[in-house]
């Protein structure tokens, strides 16, 4: 039984991938240092690959993203200097970004009309000359194809035979290679089906090995995937649990070797080793070249336990990417027969964390629990009495700069060099500053600024019981950067209140209504490391109980509207449709748990996602008073979503792009508005920038902020 892994981070133990990259984009390393930084990063992957496993790919590495080095392989994009590569990554007119999957990570998309392909570079080969080990790695040219943008529906298939003929031209010399195809499992059409078929002809003549991978979930065209002249196929049985059964049903051919991915690239707990090698056992009765695996890459993992201080009975429940190789050769020994290879891997940890009361509340939850007694209409007239908006209300999200001082002062605290009491202090005066420009600038609904938040998620993680937080297991989002995702563990519990204290404090500066601001459960269970010995509708519900006494603390604090946000709503479903309707069940369920308030309390939420039209139907069962959206990006689109369904709450749209520095002037936020008030009730609108300003800087917050209020002012004179 040989052993085959894929996809090990490149962030490194330390993010030294981070550092080194940073470092140049700061000048303060030289470019000759930038490449032996990144070239000792790669030496150190393939190392480890070798002392761990049997085979494993050559040419992963990446200086920001691999979609983009293949766009540059088929010469759609091309760079001489580092400089310019990073130009085309974040440069001023770099390529978009967009969600890889249900991932959390970014790739860089491609536009593709008009273009023609060639294979302008091999970045594989140029890795093999220098590394001389390792399988070389594609992305599969329907993958790379799919994924990128203005490709014709009528053209696919005519784009991905000439695009095919320029992967010949890569690939012809290798005796083997790797070729990523996550693209297959999606739902995809029979033309597609096809055309994959006749593209992947193209490689039959050549004496090139294929080895091809699919993951993030179960293959739906086995039988036609058999057709394929590729040597090896890789399933996921880890996250696409289809794919056994369906092996099982329509076997394995025998001219080719299954690559079977057995331990998980996109969760942490540890595989179960005995039973991973009895699945290991059944399907090599199916099939008669078995090859062991991970299923998914193991980028979406921190790097290594080691060294991270959590409990030990949680850390002895953990495995990230290192220990996923470990894993493999675990299963590996208890295949070929060592049955004590795994003695210890898999330890009982008891009861830790676990909690009956509140598994018991939860199944004791009745159907009327998920839902609000008064209806939108006759909330809405309650609320308008105690809030007195004017027309057009404007307000922000949530978060405000987080600039230097602030980072500065919250990395001190971390280290201990600032007392708590210092700290807490230095976070009021934020927030007496904050309210003060809020009441300059003329906003209707204030917040507090989410200064005493590093991320939306990792901070009420830290102050829920059932959810642990890392030092430094950091899994890769784009580019250089990372997040912690925190590790939900046991059941899910606020042993205090959580955010009251900033909020109540921020209303007690000012006459004006504050927002208090809460991450929803979709987000904070997409954003972690999830349990899986309990459903994760369980989970969600747990978490919907605790921000519910959040929103009871806040009411009582006389906090009148309260935001929460759902950012991951559309990102969290599942890869198939068809798996749809069970997943935004559960979804808008949790948020109405969280939201159950007096009819007098407004409820809003806040997601940020362009694409609304196919998910509008499970938007509209989340019942909050008000949505806040993404709108500038794609204006008209949008609202016509929202005609469709006749949307009749409130809803403020984006009119500011927050992720571009550009200050938006009157007139283009103008022009949102009035075409949306084609398709929407003037009383029913609210004008908001479309994100957080976390990230902004403070100059051009007041400048945007300034000509938004100014709109809305104007608005409300010419249409009162
Ligand atoms: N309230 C959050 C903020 O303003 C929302 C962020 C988000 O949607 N990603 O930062
Ligand atoms: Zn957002």
């Amino acid at each position: 039984m040989q052993t085959y892994a894929y996809g090990f981070p490149r962030l490194g133990e330390n993010r030294e991938f981070k550092k080194v990259t940073e470092s140049y984009w700061k000048k303060a390393i030289s470019e000759s240092e930038l490449k032996s930084g990144l070239k000792a990063i790669e030496e150190n992957t393939l190392s480890t690959y070798e002392n761990y496993v049997d085979k494993f790919p050559i040419g992963e590495m990446t200086m920001y993203d691999n979609m983009l080095d293949t766009a540059i392989m088929l010469g759609l994009k091309s760079y001489n200097t580092p400089d310019e590569y990073y130009e085309l990554c974040r440069g001023k007119d770099a390529l978009e970004m967009t969600k890889w999957f249900n991932t959390n990570y970014h790739y860089l998309v491609s536009e593709i009309e008009g273009v023609g392909f060639k294979a302008a570079s091999n970045k594989p080969k140029c890795k093999l000359a220098e590394f001389n080990k390792g399988i070389p790695y594609f992305i599969g040219p329907f993958t790379f194809l799919k994924l990128s943008k203005g490709v014709d529906k009528e053209k696919f298939k005519e784009m991905l035979l000439s695009l095919t003929n320029t992967y010949v031209e890569l690939i012809h010399e290798f005796e083997e290679v790797q070729f990523d195809e996550p693209a297959f499992v999606l739902e995809l059409e029979a033309d597609e089906i096809a055309a994959i078929k006749e593209a992947y002809k193209k490689f039959e003549g050549l004496n090139v090995k294929i080895n091809l991978f699919t993951y993030y979930e179960a293959v739906d065209f086995l039988k036609d995937l058999y057709e394929l002249p590729v040597a090896a196929i890789g399933l996921d049985f880890v996250n696409g649990k289809a794919n056994l059964d369906n092996i099982k049903k329509v076997g394995f051919p025998e001219d080719k070797t299954l690559i079977a991915g057995l331990v998980d690239g996109r969760n942490i707990w540890r595989t179960d080793i005995t039973s991973a090698a009895a699945t290991l056992k059944e399907l090599s009765s199916i099939a008669k070249n078995v090859i062991v695996s991970n299923a998914a890459p193991l980028y979406h993992l921190p790097v290594t336990i080691e060294g991270e201080d959590l409990d030990e009975r949680l850390l002895s429940k953990i495995s990230f990417a290192k220990e996923r190789l470990n894993e493999l050769k675990l299963i590996k020994d208890v295949f070929e027969g060592n049955s004590e290879a795994a003695a210890g891997w898999n330890k009982d940890a008891g009861d830790y964390g676990l909690n009956q009361q509140i598994k018991d509340k939860i199944s004791n939850l009745k159907d009327g629990d998920f839902i609000k007694n008064t209806p939108y209409a006759q909330r809405n007239k309650m609320q308008r009495e105690i809030l007195k908006l004017p027309l057009f209300p404007t307000t922000t999200i949530g978060s405000y700069p987080q600039d230097k001082e602030l980072r500065a002062k919250r990395a001190a605290f971390r280290k201990g060099s600032l007392s708590e009491a210092d700290y807490k202090e230095f976070i009021k005066g934020k927030i007496d500053n904050l309210i003060k420009f809020q009441e300059d600038m003329g906003l209707d609904v204030f917040v507090h600024g989410e200064f005493e938040r590093t991320d939306m998620v990792e901070f009420f993680a830290q102050k829920l019981d059932g959810i642990a937080t890392t030092k430094k297991a950091f899994i890769i989002s784009y580019g250089t950067r990372g997040y912690r995702p925190p590790i939900i563990y046991g059941e899910v519990s606020r042993p205090e209140p959580m955010t009251i204290e900033e909020v109540k404090y921020a209303q007690s500066l000012t006459e004006k209504t504050v927002k208090g601001m809460l991450t929803g459960p979709v987000t904070i269970i997409a954003w972690s490391f999830n349990r899986i010995d309990i459903p994760v509708e369980e989970v969600a519900y747990q978490i919907g109980l605790c921000l519910q006494d959040e929103v009871k603390d806040y009411e009582a604090a006389g906090i009148k509207i309260i935001q929460i946000d759902e950012a991951a709503y559309r990102e969290k479903a599942p890869i198939k449709k068809k798996d749809w309707p069970k997943y935004f069940d559960w979804a808008a369920k949790c948020f109405n748990l969280s939201s159950i308030s007096k009819p007098q309390t407004q409820i809003h939420t806040h997601m940020c996602y362009s694409e609304f039209g196919e998910i509008i139907d499970y938007i509209c069962r989340m019942d909050f008073d008000c949505i806040t959206i993404e709108a500038t990006r794609s204006k008209g689109d949008i609202i016509k979503d929202f005609k469709k369904v006749n949307f009749e709450r409130q809803i403020g749209l984006g009119v500011w792009d927050i992720h571009s520095p550009a200050i938006p002037s009157i007139e283009d936020m103008e022009e949102v508005v009035r075409c949306s008030l084609e398709a929407l009730s003037k009383e029913n609108f609210w004008i908001n920038p479309d994100c957080g300003l976390k990230t902004r800087d403070w100059p051009e917050t007041e400048a945007s902020l300034k000509n938004l209020v100014t709109l809305a002012k104007k608005l409300r004179e010419e249409l009162k």
